[in-house]
């Protein structure tokens, strides 16, 4: 940022303040979306550098995964519940952007062993980004790879239109047309590749596990899952 943008940005900033994504009361950087208050608050798991924990346990019989990280828990009514609010539903994904670059940061420091040859943003159904002009899964990606300088491969693996109605259908057929939901394209770079693939929240992972077992069938690929949140109480 040349001066004369730092100046406009500066005007612009006091002309429209922007509040925290987290209280909504404090001022917080345009760059940054969260006043430091709401930022020191957040929960942190610590399951970066943990292995066997809650959330690994999860998935054990359902999927083979390497590693599980959220980064925060999810608690209701929460500064972190605001700031996923706001990103999903109230047009601000620089806040996607912004925690995903923490969590990548925390990642590095907390597990610097860890290793991850891409990002995979978790596809959002075509509809559903249409409506919001951009999926969240990949802002989080953005983030976090300019602090871990891992690259984002975002056309690996895509959503499919749905078709028909899930609730005309019975269990078993749900998760048939679940596991329909996701297609491989352009495979090659990702061949015994070990790949993390992202989304904003984990609750029950049944999506997540759903494109993972899409993406495991790319030969020789390790799958690890990365959410910034996660909901304990289901
Ligand atoms: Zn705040």
């Amino acid at each position: 940022m040349n001066l004369l943008q730092t100046m406009q940005a500066g005007w612009l900033n006091w002309l429209l303040p922007s509040y925290c994504a987290g209280c909504n009361q404090k001022r917080a950087h345009p760059n940054h979306p969260l006043c430091y208050q709401c930022l020191s608050e957040l929960p942190a798991t610590d399951y970066e550098a943990q292995t066997g924990h809650a959330l690994e346990q999860l998935f054990w019989g359902r999927i083979p995964l390497q590693s599980v990280t959220a980064t925060w828990y999810l608690k209701p009514a929460s500064s972190l519940q605001h700031c996923m609010h706001q990103l999903k539903y109230n047009h601000r994904p620089g806040i996607g952007v912004y925690l995903g670059s923490v969590a990548g940061k925390r990642m590095k420091q907390q597990n610097p062993s860890h290793h991850f040859d891409a990002l995979i943003p978790l596809p959002l159904h075509p509809s559903k980004k249409r409506k919001r002009g951009y999926n969240q899964a990949e802002r989080i990606c953005q983030g976090f790879a300019q602090a871990t300088g891992i690259p984002v491969w975002d056309q690996i693996v895509q959503r499919n239109q749905s078709t028909e109605t899930q609730t005309r259908k019975d269990r078993a057929q749900r998760w048939n047309n679940m596991e329909g939901k996701f297609s491989l394209h352009n495979t090659k770079p990702a061949i015994n590749k070990h790949l993390l693939l992202v989304d904003d929240v984990l609750t029950t992972g049944a999506t997540l596990e759903a494109c993972g077992q899409t993406l495991l069938q790319i030969p020789g690929v390790q799958l690890s899952l990365f959410t910034l949140a996660y909901t304990e109480n289901r």
